[in-house]
């Protein structure tokens, strides 16, 4: 690792007893050995890895002792950077806590940036705000799709297409450019319009496409939220116990993920399922009835997946019914439960009701047709293109925002370009567009719009 040496504050900012300044890096020992010296006199250098050490911290300058201190030595590989990692642990309070760092980075460390130190575990080289993104979606990620999706970003997929499209718009304003400076010709100006229609329109095509990825990359990063519904008793917990068993959550042995907000999951096939917690959602026994069908509606809007769960041993009642209703339009999968008994369900009735939903027959007792929900779960989101993976995902909520501002800003160049309106004008949007794709991938937007059109046209010169 060509890194240099980071060091921050890693304790949260206040009046906590213990503020905690750490290092990550290769020369990370040596900075902390040039600052701390052990009562006992030994050397950071020399101390076992993953020891706590009692001292000063000395400025080496001065000579002067600067704080009481005790010195954590973690060396890398087995830190949460991969890195050697320091730890200064010293008396609270905002003043002292900073003069150990401002010491720290005189004598050679770097100030880290918000979230460097989980950058460090896992980047070797340069990589640009997209792709740093994607690490730290990475760490949240919740399963093998997920992650994939993650590592195609970190690998750049989606920068190389956010760059081309910045380049379409880059052409066009270069066209705009020659229009402004020779208006005299008519061609020209007949010509721009024309291009700029194709190509605005191609560059909205685009955005839109991505954004229509969004949705689905949403549910992979965080998860589908998932709701059980049915009468008391047809076995919803016994669904729900069955897929937490069958589906060891999450397994990520990245460092920094939480262990809390994991178990909250269930990876089907690598489809990350997130079992709604709200009381009344995950167990809806009753809420029809108690609520109706409009509340009850209401109170599953944000579900992305509903598993409506009947009894195969037991008439259809009004209640079941009624669910059906609830469920009208969303993502339903149809779970007739308890095979193993006799039948008393009308599964004709079932399936007309379900409609476009998927059917299936389970005994949760004895773990029979399991595999087929979690085939229609499977299929349900990952039907068509994801399999090839090669396709771009977006689901990073700033890039969704970018991107929902730059399709604003190129409809309203369209619109203007419709409307016949002055070019210098919708050059404006033009540039918008280009500026807001490029906080995507963390392009400065104060560099000179101008200077690059050169760099690229040299027009006319
Ligand atoms: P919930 O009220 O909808 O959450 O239903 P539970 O999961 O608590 O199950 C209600 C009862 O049905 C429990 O006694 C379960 O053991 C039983 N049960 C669940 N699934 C099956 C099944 O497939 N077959 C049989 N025979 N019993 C089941
Ligand atoms: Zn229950």
């Amino acid at each position: 690792m060509e890194f240099d040496t980071i060091a921050a504050i890693s304790t949260p900012m206040g009046e906590g007893a213990i503020a905690i300044v750490r290092l990550s890096g290769d020369e990370a020992i040596q900075i902390a050995d040039k600052l701390f010296k052990s009562i006992g006199g030994k050397r950071l250098a020399e101390v076992a890895t993953h020891t706590i050490h009692y001292g000063h911290l000395v400025d080496p300058k001065s000579g002067q002792v600067v704080e009481e201190v005790m010195v954590s030595v973690m060396k890398g590989p087995k830190t949460f950077t991969k890195e050697d990692v320091v730890e200064i642990n010293c008396h609270g309070g905002i003043v002292s806590v900073n003069r150990v760092l401002q010491h720290v980075l005189t004598n050679g460390a770097r100030l880290a940036e918000p979230g460097e130190f989980t950058k460090r575990a896992f980047l070797n080289g340069r990589i640009d705000l997209s792709q740093a993104e994607a690490v730290m979606d990475l760490i949240r990620a919740k399963t093998d799709r997920a992650m994939n999706v993650a590592l195609g970003q970190m690998d750049g997929r989606l920068s190389k297409l956010i760059r081309k499209l910045r380049q379409e718009i880059l052409e066009i304003l270069a066209h705009v450019e020659v229009n402004i400076d020779y208006p005299e010709y008519d061609d020209v100006e007949e010509m721009t319009h024309k291009m700029l229609d194709e190509k605005a329109h191609f560059v909205r095509e685009e955005i839109n496409k991505l954004l229509q990825t969004s949705q689905q990359g949403k549910i992979l990063r965080e998860g589908l939220s998932t709701a059980i519904v049915g009468r008391p008793n047809v076995g919803k917990s016994s669904l729900l116990n069955s897929l937490v068993q069958e589906n060891k959550a999450i397994v990520t042995d990245i460092p920094g993920t939480t262990r809390d907000v994991i178990e909250e999951y269930v990876n089907v096939r690598g489809v990350p399922l997130r079992l709604l917690d709200t009381a009344g959602i995950r167990e809806t026994e009753d809420i029809v009835e108690r609520i109706g069908v409009e509340r009850s509606r209401q109170v599953l809007k944000e579900a992305d997946l509903i598993l409506l769960v009947l009894n195969y041993s037991d008439q259809l009642t009004d209640e079941d019914e009624n669910l059906f209703k609830v469920v009208e339009g969303m993502d339903t999968i149809v779970i007739v439960n308890k095979t193993d008994l006799p039948q008393h369900i009308d599964m004709a009735r079932v399936r007309e009701l379900a409609m476009e939903h998927k059917v299936v027959t389970t005994s949760l007792l004895e773990d029979r047709g399991v595999d087929e929900l979690e085939e229609a779960i499977a299929s349900l989101f990952f039907a068509g293109s994801i399999e090839t993976g090669d396709m771009t995902y977006v689901s990073n909520s700033r890039h969704i925002a970018l991107l929902h501002q730059s399709l604003h800003a190129i409809e309203e160049a369209l619109e203007g370009v419709e409307m016949g309106t002055p070019i210098d004008i919708i050059q404006i949007d033009l540039t918008r567009t280009w500026e807001l794709l490029g906080e995507i991938i963390g392009d400065s937007v104060h560099e000179s719009l101008i200077d690059q059109l050169f760099a690229q046209f040299c027009l006319g010169k």
